[in-house]
């Protein structure tokens, strides 16, 4: 930890990846490598960073031309409201159980949120993992149990290995609505977007944990842009801000992985091998705000076919357009910042949200609004 000019320390403990004094020093080593004639734009892809940058103020300690937008990696927040009320519907069937992640209950669709089909009187339930919706199938063979699965490739092999389980177990009652994604195709839709012109990344942590930094290289490669993996501490976005800034400086566009704690550069192969098996590419699939995006979407393979809920149950399938008030979709791009939607802390709030990226923890509208940034701003430009 920390660059040349400081010492160099062995960070192990999550305390010490909080460290206020290393902060400084990483703070004022950014100030050192950030050319002043320059502007820089950094996009954390994850929204475990944007999470991370809100909650420890990180942005505040960044040089002031050194701007950090927010990427398309929030699972929730890229779920378009056609597939939640394919959800809402599979949820009204009779005897139908559907079970999802917790943030998922109050994503909008077009007529409300699974959360309301719940007060509804459906039998929609919170699991924390697929296997607690195995669980619920097994112990009530005379239901129909759904999961209703979302996620990079973060969370994609539970459901894999989820579904190897019910097959081994010949659990027939449970099957899967499978909206995975995958993070290199939203990524290349956003670098051949006109109307974002980027310096270089903070690349996926989590989703790099499976898929590895190898699937990155297309990046520096085709487009140009250094990418740094990074970790979710403060001190590992801080540390990634400055690896960036130090290729830009130097000319050096790569991969470079400051993750290495957790990510090896190849990903998990066991990971990787489980997804191949269950999961097939979709030749393409609809993202809040970004439209559809070919093969960037999973759905279940045909020897897992028997299991998929699009096949078990009528859905009505059909693309739903956003509310006209809401700019998820440019928040999604990093055109925009959370603040600037005109709704933003007015009609939309995370009690009752009209985007979903007001939605979960990781979107980029709830985090800045649950960490008090947009009071904070207000009350710096009034002083
Ligand atoms: S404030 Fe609400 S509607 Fe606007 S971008 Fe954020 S989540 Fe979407």
């Amino acid at each position: 930890m920390a660059g040349s000019g400081t010492p160099e320390r062995t960070v192990r403990f999550v305390d010490e990846f909080r460290d206020a004094e290393l902060g400084r020093v990483l703070a004022g080593e950014l100030l050192a490598a950030a050319d002043p004639g320059r502007h820089y734009k950094l996009m954390e892809v994850c929204g475990g960073h944007t999470h991370a940058i809100y909650k420890y103020g990180i942005d505040d300690l960044l040089p002031d031309n050194v701007e950090l937008v927010h990427g398309p990696g929030c699972p929730v927040c890229v779920i378009p409201m056609g597939r939640v009320d394919d959800g809402i519907a599979i949820a009204h069937e009779p005897d139908v159980i559907l079970t999802c992640f917790g943030d998922m209950l109050r994503v909008p669709g077009s007529h409300g949120t699974l959360l309301d089909a719940k007060a509804q009187g459906a039998d929609v339930r919170m699991v924390y993992s697929p296997l607690d919706a195995l669980r619920i199938a097994r112990e009530q063979p005379e239901r129909q149990v759904v999961f209703f699965a979302i996620g990079f490739e973060t969370t994609a092999p539970s459901t894999a290995l989820t579904l190897k389980r019910a097959r081994a177990e010949g659990i027939e009652n449970f099957s899967v609505v499978c909206n995975h994604v995958t993070i290199v195709p939203p990524l290349r839709a956003l670098l051949e977007s006109p109307d974002l012109r980027l310096d270089g990344f903070i690349g996926p942590g989590h989703v790099s944990t499976v898929v590895g930094a190898r699937p990155f290289q297309f990046i520096p490669q085709q487009y140009g842009k250094p990418v740094v993996i990074s970790g979710f501490e403060p001190l590992d976005v801080l540390q990634s801000a400055l690896m960036l800034l130090r290729q830009l400086g130097d000319g050096r566009c790569e991969v470079e992985n400051q993750y290495a704690r957790v990510v090896p550069y190849d990903g998990n192969a066991a990971a990787l091998r489980v997804m191949g098996e269950v999961f097939a590419l979709r030749p393409h699939f609809e993202w809040r705000g970004l439209g559809f995006i070919s093969q960037s979407g999973l759905r279940l393979s045909d020897t897992y076919a028997d299991f998929d809920a699009e096949r078990r149950f009528a859905t009505p399938g059909v693309r739903v357009a956003d509310p006209k008030a809401c700019q998820c979709g440019e928040v999604l791009k990093g055109v925009i910042k959370p603040w600037e939607c005109k709704v933003f802390g007015t009609a939309c709030t995370p009690e009752r949200p009209i985007g979903t990226c007001m939605v979960s923890s990781e979107g980029a509208c709830a985090a800045y609004y649950n960490f008090g940034r947009f009071a904070r701003r207000h009350e710096r430009a009034a002083v």
